[in-house]
């Protein structure tokens, strides 16, 4: 064994010894090395290439899949869309489309991934501070829906709230903002919150979506979680809120209702909610590193950070790739407002 080899070996019997956490960490810093030292839109291109092929290819202008070749410009492939005739690129309508220094975003995606905070992101990948806010919600509105699959079997729903927050917004008049860490002056559930409603089955399919504000009604239950019901959901579980009922009731499926607060948790020893009272507790666990707050227009945003997270980890390539599949975020990118920036 040489010197170098037995170097290596060294480090690599330290690592061994490391969590499992500290290990992920690692793999991502030496692949941000590595990626130093290539180009960085090249790969970017080959993952597009790469889904678009695995995926349905769609005109990010207006969804159609009606698309012809239309030459090159700048050493680029170009299309054409049928439908509306607009013409785009392989990156147009991603998360980096549009976006000065291509050259940063993969760097600023792996910080993403690690869970930096948008002053640490922008020290680690070379941009602003403001800059990393805009990159963030951009990547993350992109997440939507992206890597969420039909449930299957036993599905559970149920709804948490965050206090609302009008970060972000600046037509609100007459409202003095919250202190942070603020309680909510009226009890229950009202407008000074916003509600998220939580969806899992036995299998690890999530999802977290935000309702708005106020009771949450049957029609916003289909909405949100209502297309991840395929043909291989059996039951649903969920607390003996009405909207449910409608919900079960109109996609024909078995409805279970636990009720809590009648002492019950479980019944017939599967059905119970319990997977979604403990992601409750994880998500909110999760959003304390934001200690700024969070605006009630980025919430979504967060919850898309977070399903990624969970489901696949610290784990920047993937991420890269998560953040490079949706062509549609043109549009939720436009709704980021830069004029409030918060921590
Ligand atoms: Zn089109």
């Amino acid at each position: 064994m040489n010197i170098m080899q037995r170097g290596v070996e060294e480090i690599l019997n330290t690592i061994s010894g490391l969590p499992i956490e500290t290990i992920e960490l690692l793999r991502n810093r030496i692949s941000m090395m590595l990626s130093d030292k290539t180009s960085t839109t090249t790969p970017i291109i080959e993952y597009r290439k790469e889904i678009q092929e695995n995926a349905q290819f769609v005109c990010p202008h207006c969804g159609c899949d009606d698309i012809i070749g239309h030459g090159n410009f700048k050493g680029r492939k170009r299309y054409k869309c049928k439908g509306c005739r607009k013409t785009f690129n392989d990156l147009s309508g991603t998360s980096i489309d549009k976006l000065h220094k291509k050259e940063l975003w993969s760097k600023y995606v792996q910080c993403v991934s690690e869970g930096l905070t948008l002053r640490e992101a922008a020290k680690e990948s070379g941009i602003s501070y403001r800059t990393s806010f805009i990159w963030r919600h951009k990547i993350l509105a992109s997440l939507k829906d992206i890597g969420c699959y039909n449930m299957e079997g036993i599905v559970e729903a149920d709804e948490t709230f965050f206090l609302s927050s009008e970060k972000g917004n600046r037509n609100i008049p007459n409202r003095k903002p919250r202190k942070r860490g603020g309680k909510a002056t009226k009890r229950g559930i009202n407008d000074e919150h916003i509600t998220v409603i939580v969806s899992t089955d036995r299998h690890g399919e999530f999802i977290a979506e935000v309702t708005g504000k106020g009771r949450l009604t049957t029609k916003q239950i289909d909405a949100k979680i209502g297309k991840w019901i395929g043909s291989g959901v059996d039951v649903i579980c969920t607390d003996s809120h009405r909207s449910y009922e409608g919900f079960a009731k109109k996609k024909k499926l078995k409805h279970v209702k636990i009720n809590a607060s009648k002492g019950q948790h479980v019944k017939d020893k599967i059905y119970h909610i319990q997977n979604i009272n403990s992601a409750h507790g994880m998500i909110k666990d999760w959003m304390h590193k934001f200690r700024g707050g969070v605006g009630d227009s980025y919430l979504q945003n967060y919850m898309n950070w977070y399903r990624v997270q969970r489901k696949i980890g610290v784990n920047q390539e993937e991420f890269i790739r998560y953040a490079l599949t949706s062509n549609n975020a043109f549009i939720a990118g436009k709704n980021i407002k830069t004029h409030y920036i918060i921590s």
